[in-house]
């Protein structure tokens, strides 16, 4: 049994296209993709601390989440594999409170998937912000051999991933996750970029 992690932003989803519409709706600032150099929307957008909770706040809401477009060729790709086998799983560090309208975009879309599950992938989260939201991962409980592949877009995630754990790892190839130098060259060379689904399809096809 293949065992498949996928994240959800900018991923599954358009996530950070549909956050550059909503920064130019609210603070009429325009920044391209290719200008998101930065995880970090508070510099990528430049916005002050108290500008950028408000906008994530209005981001989250449910009926911007259900509309955010999904990603060319994911279900296409994710629905070959789920009919060769593979167990799918989604594993997103949005809010834990997103849990209902992600839920009804992953239905909605058809995502094929086992389980959604909610990690704290960037420490965001102290225990009393967990309650009442059902169970978060902690990056720690995916040590292993929990997956055989993993996609992401998040370097920190990735790089954390390639480290932990035996997965085959690959980034889509994005302008917030291309500063390696802060990471170690065996933790780079352990992590395969694409462009795109079509392009990760090929490469998990492929082999090693
Ligand atoms: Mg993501």
């Amino acid at each position: 049994m293949t065992r498949i992690y996928v994240d959800f932003d900018d991923v599954l989803a358009k996530t950070a296209l549909a956050f550059t519409h909503l920064l130019e709706e609210t603070f009429g600032k325009r920044v391209a993709l290719e200008e998101i150099h930065s995880f970090d929307l508070s510099k990528s957008f430049d916005l002050t601390q108290e500008e950028i909770d408000r906008f994530m706040v209005e981001a989250h809401r449910p009926e911007r989440l259900i509309e955010v477009e999904p990603m060319e060729g994911a279900v296409d790709v994710l629905s070959a594999w789920h009919a060769d086998g593979c167990e799918i799983d989604v594993l997103t560090g949005r809010p834990p409170s997103s849990s209902d309208v992600s839920r009804e975009w992953l239905s909605r879309h058809r995502v094929p998937h086992r389980r959604l599950y909610f990690v704290d992938k960037y420490a965001r989260y102290d225990e009393a912000a967990w309650e009442g939201h059902g169970r978060v991962l902690r990056m720690s409980e995916l040590h292993g051999d929990a997956y055989d592949l993993v996609i992401e877009d998040s370097l920190k995630t990735a790089s954390y991933l390639a480290e932990a754990t035996t997965a085959r790892v690959l980034l889509f190839d994005r302008p917030w996750n291309r500063d390696v130098s802060k990471l170690p060259e065996t933790t780079v060379a352990r992590i395969e970029r694409c462009r795109d689904w079509p392009e990760a399809a090929a490469l998990w096809s492929g082999g090693s």
